[in-house]
């Protein structure tokens, strides 16, 4: 039997379906809903995916080991076996998000977007590397459309996509594996940049629909699972400032020191630009007050919250349902801003809830968190050479067809495809699984065999790399 997973990293139908035409293969397919993880990011759901469960057993709910920590997670940071760490068959696996250092599995490995540059032993076996790196380089697709190359980025990333699958069916072959998963993060990437660009979306959509149907073509024997991690959205065109909330509803204590700082942040950040490609020296830091060190303050008083794009922390835990429930209230005229606020055991649950924020939210997609303080709760957003978000974009996509699948799901959810597949090669699925065995679309009627935990050991071990891998990262809008 064989079995292969094709990402389409923020694929989502609504988009697909304005351009059918030009995406005749993938218009054919049911389409299926998926729910994906909470944060929509990919280093989240792409890892809920491969272990089969929610981020406070696997750990990695963003692209850091922890919120804050300023530590790049590796694949060592990955708390649960993943997939073809579980799996006895012949496996290849092409680009998963936290994949550096690439895994030892049998067959082949390659590190994806996580990974600091394909200058590194990128790939398992490592002999791999050479080959590889004739498909595969490091895009820097900011810079391009920055410097006003936005035609040679798109025409970059297209090479990419086709460059990608070339070498996965080259490798699937060599290694005849019976399990493969490719993860097209060019579409999410494509995406981001090109989201209100009628033209090169239909262009690029037209090359994906392509490639999905050449791995198909190439592979009639086997049952294909096509998913996306996430939606995506147009880009927010209002700024929420969270701080300026969190101070003005008195979850954050602020002195006058503090206020006088704020009130010269856009000097300091004036002056901090002009140091905007190199790192500001660290005397400048100390006495010119910017975002860093007023966050740093906070952190260190005793009602710290702190907060990213998604979600808070909030240090004194009694306070966790007051501001739940004001979050929930927060209105732009007669809009509510939120469309979701959960305290972490509503969402998570496991060994790592330790490190999950507090709160996680879902806004309405048109507003954005801004952590800077302001005078006012809500502002507009300044363009950004980023089109199209995915920050709150939860309906992602799934198919599935082949020769042991019944019926292609109308829903699922990110999680149960790992045990799903477990299943189909009949290994047995952990019990600490979050998903379940989608038995429903299986041929199959046999029995689901169950195993113990699938946890792991977090072992980290990372330093160097972490710069490299933080600019490709902001390269995406991530950080
Ligand atoms: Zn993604």
């Amino acid at each position: 039997m064989k079995v292969i997973v094709i990402g389409i990293d923020g694929g989502t139908w609504p988009s697909f379906d304005r351009f059918s035409g030009s995406m005749p293969f993938l218009a054919s397919l049911k389409h299926g809903s998926l729910e994906t993880t909470i944060p929509t990011g990919s280093a989240a759901a792409w890892t809920s995916f491969s272990t089969g469960k929610n981020p406070g057993k696997h750990g990695i709910v963003s692209w850091e080991t922890k919120p804050f920590s300023g530590k790049i997670a590796t694949s060592r940071d990955i708390a649960a076996r993943e997939l073809w760490d579980m799996l006895s068959v012949r496996v290849g696996v092409m680009c998963p998000p936290i994949s550096f250092p690439p895994k030892e599995v049998n067959g082949f490995y390659i590190s994806g977007i996580g990974r600091p540059s394909t200058a590194e032993e990128f790939t398992y076996p490592p002999e791999e590397a050479e080959n590889a790196r004739h498909y595969i380089e490091d895009l820097n697709t900011l810079e391009s459309v920055q410097s006003g190359k936005a035609f040679e980025a798109r025409e970059k990333i297209k090479q990419m996509t086709e460059n990608k699958v070339s070498l996965f069916l080259e490798l699937t072959k060599k290694y005849k594996t019976d399990f493969s998963y490719i993860l097209m993060d060019e579409n999410d990437r494509f995406q981001h940049f090109f989201w209100k660009d009628e033209s090169a979306l239909m262009d690029y959509y037209s090359l994906l629909d392509a490639q999905v149907k050449r791995i198909c073509d190439e592979n009639r024997d086997a049952n294909v699972f096509v998913l996306s991690d996430h939606s995506f959205h147009d880009a927010p065109t209002k700024h929420f400032h969270i701080n300026t909330w969190l101070a003005n509803t008195g979850y954050i204590k602020l002195t006058l020191f503090d206020r006088i700082k704020i009130l010269l942040y856009p000097i300091g950040r004036a002056l901090l630009g002009r140091f905007i490609h190199d790192e500001p020296p660290a005397w400048m830091k100390r006495f010119i007050p910017h975002q860093e060190t007023i966050i740093k303050n906070i952190q260190e008083k005793p009602d710290f919250i702190g907060f990213n794009n998604f979600s808070l922390f909030v240090k004194n835990k009694d306070k966790v349902g007051e501001i739940v429930s004001k979050l929930k209230d927060v209105k732009d005229g007669d809009r509510p801003i939120f469309t979701g606020v959960w305290q972490k055991s509503e969402v998570y649950s496991g060994p790592l809830n330790e490190n999950m924020p507090d709160i996680v939210f879902m806004m309405d997609s048109d507003y954005a968190i801004n952590t800077d303080f302001s005078p006012f709760l809500l502002s507009h957003v300044k363009k950004t050479p980023w089109q199209g978000y995915h920050t709150f974009a939860p309906d992602a996509i799934i198919t599935a067809f082949g020769p042991d699948i019944k019926e292609s799901p109308a829903k699922a959810r990110i999680i149960d495809i790992t045990p799903t597949i477990l299943h189909m090669f009949n290994a047995a699925v952990p019990e600490d699984c979050d998903g379940r065995v989608m038995t429903e679309i299986l041929k199959d009627t046999r029995e689901v065999k169950r195993s113990k935990s699938s946890a792991t050991v977090n072992a980290a071990a990372r330093e160097a790399e972490d710069e490299l891998v933080k600019k490709k990262l902001r390269d995406l809008g991530y950080m």
